[in-house]
């Protein structure tokens, strides 16, 4: 039931085609909001994801050379099973992502290949809400991909990228951010839910060095239970939430 004391999230803009995820590591989006991800490219919309980093430095028992090329694995089969087949990667160094032009300039460089009327990341805040801090990559990568929503439209910040034929594109409507702790909107996650799931057990290795319980049993309750609890904001409906940054004044 929806409780008339708790402000509502509201629906999640539909009237756009082409999206790009822009998060830092493997994994970021698949915690994060695969199953309206799902939803989007089950209504024909396109999705392409960037990773800032191959997650070389998640896993406590593998050196980072071996870990890159297996979590890159997991990361593309991962975005399959929500119906998404480019899947590109930065080469930042995992773990010490900076934040500053270097970043933006790569972040803008995609989304000027790529053209997507909105842009997603993953929490840029601080904390993920509470004391719950969040991690240094998160925020530099969620941070640079609001600036690099703009830097991608203007023809001088990077003149570069225009150098190398990459013209700028302006037409970034907004910038969603998965997993804030302030969200606005939210997409009903109950279509996508079965295959968010299925996506966040590709990534298999590092659930297994993650915890030692049963990995579909540990990913079903993740994700279930997020839903879950922001559905109390959407209707009751399971909801993956977004907090969303319109680009647009006019
Ligand atoms: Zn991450």
């Amino acid at each position: 039931m929806t409780d008339p004391l708790i402000t509502q999230l509201s629906p999640m803009p539909e009237d756009w085609q082409r999206a790009l995820a822009v998060v830092a590591h493997p994994d970021d989006l698949e915690y994060g909001c695969s199953a309206a991800i799902a939803s989007w490219t089950d209504a024909g919309r396109e999705v392409a994801y960037v990773l800032v980093t191959r997650g070389e430095a998640g896993i406590d028992t593998l050196p980072p050379e071996e870990c890159a090329p297996l979590r890159e694995q997991e990361q593309r089969a991962s975005a399959a099973v929500v119906g998404v087949s480019t899947v590109e990667f930065l080469d930042h160094r995992d773990g010490v992502i900076e934040y500053g032009p270097a970043l933006r300039r790569d972040i803008a460089a995609a989304i000027r290949r790529h053209r997507p009327e909105l842009v997603i990341t993953l929490n840029h805040r601080d904390t993920w809400g509470g004391t719950h801090w969040n991690t240094p990559d998160h925020v530099a990568v969620g941070r640079a991909t609001l600036d690099a929503a703009a830097d991608a439209g203007n023809r001088w910040i990077f003149p570069e990228l225009t150098e190398q034929g990459l013209e700028p594109w302006d037409g970034v409507r907004w910038v969603a951010v998965a997993g804030s702790s302030s969200p606005t909107h939210a997409v009903d996650a109950t279509d996508g839910m079965e295959r968010a799931v299925r996506s966040l057990l590709e990534h298999r290795a590092y659930i297994e060095a993650l915890t030692d319980r049963d990995p579909e049993e540990y990913v079903r309750e993740f994700l279930i239970g997020f839903a879950r609890e922001a559905g109390k904001r959407f209707g009751g409906r399971p909801a993956v939430t977004f907090e969303l940054f319109p680009r647009a004044w006019a």
